[in-house]
């Protein structure tokens, strides 16, 4: 075959990761990177805080997703990657702060056991009498093809698991609301066993074991970082590619020509016209939509299906001091507080132990953004109040704090999520040299990210 271009849109994790899969097997080809915003990495980015690089984006990425971690290795920063020195996590309710409990699937339970404190002695019980109720069959509850997370366990565990479990941890990952978001899409191997196991319980058990057994090394990290940040890795990964990356240069239009694509980029009063063999569509789902309009018209409708949340991280520097806190603490709604979790990255990272403390947390959830209009002054000193307190600091005057916005940082999975991503997929893929990929689809994660970019460069050649 001879040379050809491929032009990627969006200079995010999947974009980069993309361009350097398409350079490591098609060498002699021409990669190009458009990029609307003014540097690289989207929602990958990393400041100096406190004499360390510290990630005010993805911090941890899962292992047992290989993709990340294999990624890393062929940059030839193995040694960089860094496990955490403590993953206990606590989640603070309005009764006080619980350990979360072991062996959870995102928080539903597999059994009762190990739930007190963090559920009364009622909800403790309403779990155990999941064994009363009728069994969970095809034709009955789950015939339908997606429920939300909070309506199925709210049924069958009662609403404390929902609230005072699942909704910190999926508020974690997504940002989300367990009411809303797709059982089917956030938790996967759980839906997969229901008809099975026919109890949320039984199924929770088989998916936790199942993931255990698929651990690819047993004794390794379930979650690592990586010493310069994850931040790191989009330099790194535009240098190892050969990509060409343009920044401040967004893709406006996309068209068909008789020999592949042509794409209108740049400024939007006197677009640049840059011909493609192949294109693949990184960007969030609204701009993609707007994107794909002309070549693949059914791909609209369910991209604009797909919400985002915005959210803020606020990074902080405290004095050195002893915390009683393991990595961190999840917040949920009903505590009413403003942050979502607190990450104490000097007790969860070895490489950032042994200076200040530090501390990064998140405010703003789908639906519950206006704590988000304060300035970044006002919006830091609510954040580290809240952070003192939860954290009981002996010493709450920060020394370094840093505010990043993240407007449409992370997409919804609501209910129905799944249908809408293989309605795009065939809409794009009956489009010769057409694809899409990225967090709208089938992770959010920076591994699910990582493997959705692959199997779009798979498609394309
Ligand atoms: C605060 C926060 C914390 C997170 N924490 C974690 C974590 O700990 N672990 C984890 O695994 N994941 C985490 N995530 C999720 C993960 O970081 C993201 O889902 C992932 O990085 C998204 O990558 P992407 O390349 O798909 O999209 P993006 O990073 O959004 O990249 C898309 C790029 O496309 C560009 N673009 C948009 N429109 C156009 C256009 N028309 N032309 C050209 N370019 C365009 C954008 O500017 C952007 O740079 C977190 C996300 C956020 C926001």
């Amino acid at each position: 075959m001879s040379p050809r271009r491929l032009v990627v849109v969006g200079a995010g994790i999947t974009g980069l990761a993309a361009a350097f899969e398409w350079h490591r097997r098609r060498p002699d080809d021409e990669v190009v990177v458009l990029e609307a915003g003014d540097r690289i990495g989207g929602k990958l980015d990393r400041v100096e805080l406190a004499g360390h690089w510290y990630d005010t984006g993805p911090e941890a990425m899962l292992a047992r997703v290989p993709e990340a971690v294999q990624l890393v290795e062929r940059l030839g920063l193995a040694d960089r990657l860094v496990a955490p020195a403590t993953t206990q996590a606590a989640v603070v309710l309005p009764d006080g702060r619980h350990p979360l409990p072991a062996g959870t699937v995102l928080g539903v339970p597999a059994s009762a056991e190990g739930l007190d404190g963090v559920l009364t002695p009622d909800g403790v019980a309403r779990v155990a009498a999941e064994a009363d109720l009728p069994p969970l069959t095809l034709d009955g509850d789950l015939s339908s093809h997606d429920v939300a997370v909070g309506a199925l366990l709210r049924a069958r565990l009662g609403d404390e698991v929902v609230d005072r479990l699942v909704e910190p941890l999926l508020g974690g990952v997504y940002a989300g609301r367990a009411d809303e978001l797709s059982l089917a899409a956030t938790m996967p191997q759980l839906a997969a066993h229901l008809p099975t196991a026919g109890s949320v319980l039984g199924a929770a058990a088989a998916a936790r074991d199942a993931g255990a057994r698929s651990r690819f090394d047993a004794g390794s990290p379930v979650f690592v970082t990586v010493a310069e940040g994850i931040g790191s890795l989009p330099a790194a990964l535009v240098a190892a590619s050969g990509a060409e990356v343009r920044l401040r240069t967004p893709a406006h239009g996309l068209v068909r020509t008789p020999s592949g694509f042509e794409l209108s980029v740049g400024r939007a009063n006197v677009p640049e016209r840059l011909s493609a063999d192949a294109v693949l569509v990184t960007a969030p789902a609204p701009k993609a939509a707007r994107l794909l309009a002309g070549v693949a018209p059914g791909a609209v409708e369910p991209l604009q299906g797909i919400p985002y949340a915005s959210m803020a991280v606020v990074a902080m520097a405290f004095p050195a001091q002893e915390v009683a806190a393991g990595s961190g603490l999840l917040v949920p709604p009903v505590t009413g507080r403003l942050v979502k979790g607190v990450t104490v990255s000097s007790r969860k990272w070895p490489h950032l132990d042994g200076g200040h403390l530090l501390v990064r947390s998140s405010v703003g959830r789908f639906r519950d953004e206006h704590q988000l209009q304060r300035d970044d002054d006002d919006l830091a000193a609510a954040v580290v109040a809240d952070v003192a307190d939860l954290l009981q600091l002996s010493r709450p005057e920060p020394v370094a704090t840093r505010v990043v916005r993240w407007g449409g940082g992370l997409p919804q999975y609501l209910v129905g999520h799944e249908e809408r991503v293989d309605a795009v997929r065939a809409a794009v893929s009956a489009v010769p040299g057409l694809a899409v990929a990225g967090a709208a689809f089938r992770g959010v994660g920076v591994p699910a990210c990582i493997r959705d970019a692959y199997a779009a460069v798979d498609a394309l050649l």
